[in-house]
């Protein structure tokens, strides 16, 4: 069969290429590590700089179509690869790559985030807690994931002694919510869209911790006019492959979060609790193929992340012959690291 180009070397290259591979296809893998958990289950592995045009067209002539694990590939030197072969395209990744560009793509499509200001000074901080209040949070506006490069801002007096990093960063006021959710989707270059039902996310940190279906009243009230705000953010990008969009469930309906150009963490209950997983219908999607069936399979499932867990503590989770274990297979269990997720459906 034909070669997919996965950009990135993480677990969700991983489990693409594993998705890729069960349709006959083999996987590319392109990052700038050494050693690469999608690498050790494709058929090849370019170790390049994100910035290294000539391995970029190389990988782009070995490629029938190329798509991403990683949101935050440059992509300036992404003109190096024919822009056909990319799925999603560039626009997707230079929307999700900015916190503030995404914030502001989404208001213009009817969408409401949390108030939020762009931050590149201290005057711009006090004006931005003059204007929001606090509490609130700060982040850089780029490479944030797991709550990395986020700051609480608990009183308006704590945010005049911070010391701002040298990036540009955003504040945001903090949204009460109910609950976390998120919209995934799958789009084909036609505009056939797909969606997998809503888990209820719960964050520990920063970082995912689990995932639980069904979500409960009130998301499940709150999805339908999420949905339509993420399909028409798919609309507008002209995306090809799974798109998910992050919402606070709150009393006045739900608020945009951030967006992944991407398979997401909060679909991973997809491999076994629906008909068809998100990185099959990836896979299926930046190929043309028809996509697969999204039903939820089973009256409940839960997928819980193992963060910083040894494989030998993942393996006891095999105790229970219910539990379905995904182990990453990554070398050193450092705290508040994702080492795999375990998943369990209830017929
Ligand atoms: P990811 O790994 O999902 O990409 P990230 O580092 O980009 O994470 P966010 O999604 O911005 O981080 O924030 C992580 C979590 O922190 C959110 O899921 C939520 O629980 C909490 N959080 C972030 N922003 C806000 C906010 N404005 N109000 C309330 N809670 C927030
Ligand atoms: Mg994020
Ligand atoms: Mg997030």
């Amino acid at each position: 069969g034909a070669t997919i180009g996965i950009m990135g070397g993480g677990q969700l290259g991983r489990m693409l290429a594993v998705a890729a591979a069960q349709l006959g296809y083999r996987c590319h893998i392109y990052a700038p590590e050494a050693e690469s958990i999608a690498a050790d289950v494709s058929a090849r592995f370019t170790s390049a700089d994100w910035d290294d045009r000539a391995a970029l067209t190389a990988f782009a002539d070995d490629c029938a179509v190329i798509t991403y694990e990683f949101e935050n590939v440059p992509v300036e030197p992404l003109t190096a690869i024919p822009a056909e072969k990319l799925a999603p395209g560039t626009r997707a990744l230079e929307v999700a790559q900015d916190r503030l560009l995404e914030k502001r793509f989404i208001t213009e499509l009817g969408g409401r985030p949390a108030p939020y200001a762009p931050v590149d000074s201290a005057a711009d901080m006090a004006e931005a807690i003059r204007s929001i209040g606090a509490p609130g949070i700060l982040k850089t506006r780029r490479d944030g994931y797991d709550g990395k490069g986020q700051w609480r801002i608990a009183s308006a007096d704590l945010a005049e002694e911070l010391d701002l990093p040298e990036t540009p960063l955003i504040y945001e006021g903090l949204v009460r919510f109910a609950g976390e959710f998120s919209v995934i989707l799958a789009r084909r270059a036609d505009g056939e869209i797909c969606f997998w039902e809503s888990a209820q996310n719960t964050h520990v940190k920063g970082i995912l911790a689990k995932s639980v279906l069904p979500a409960g009243p009130t998301i499940a009230e709150q999805v339908p006019v999420a949905r339509k705000l993420a399909a028409e953010a798919a609309e507008k990008l002209g995306y090809v492959g799974v798109l998910t969009l992050e919402f606070f469930a709150t009393d006045d309906g739900p608020v945009f979060n951030e967006m992944a150009p991407r398979v997401h963490n909060s679909g991973h209950w997809s491999t076994e609790g629906a008909v068809t997983s998100q990185f099959e219908n990836h896979i299926r999607a930046i190929c043309g193929l028809p996509l697969g069936d999204t039903a939820t399979v089973g009256s409940s499932v839960e997928m819980r992340n193992l963060i910083g867990t040894s494989g030998e503590e993942a393996l006891a989770l095999l105790e229970d012959p219910q539990a379905h274990l995904h182990f990453y297979g990554k070398l050193d269990a450092r705290p508040g690291r994702k080492m795999g997720h375990v998943t369990r459906i209830d017929a």
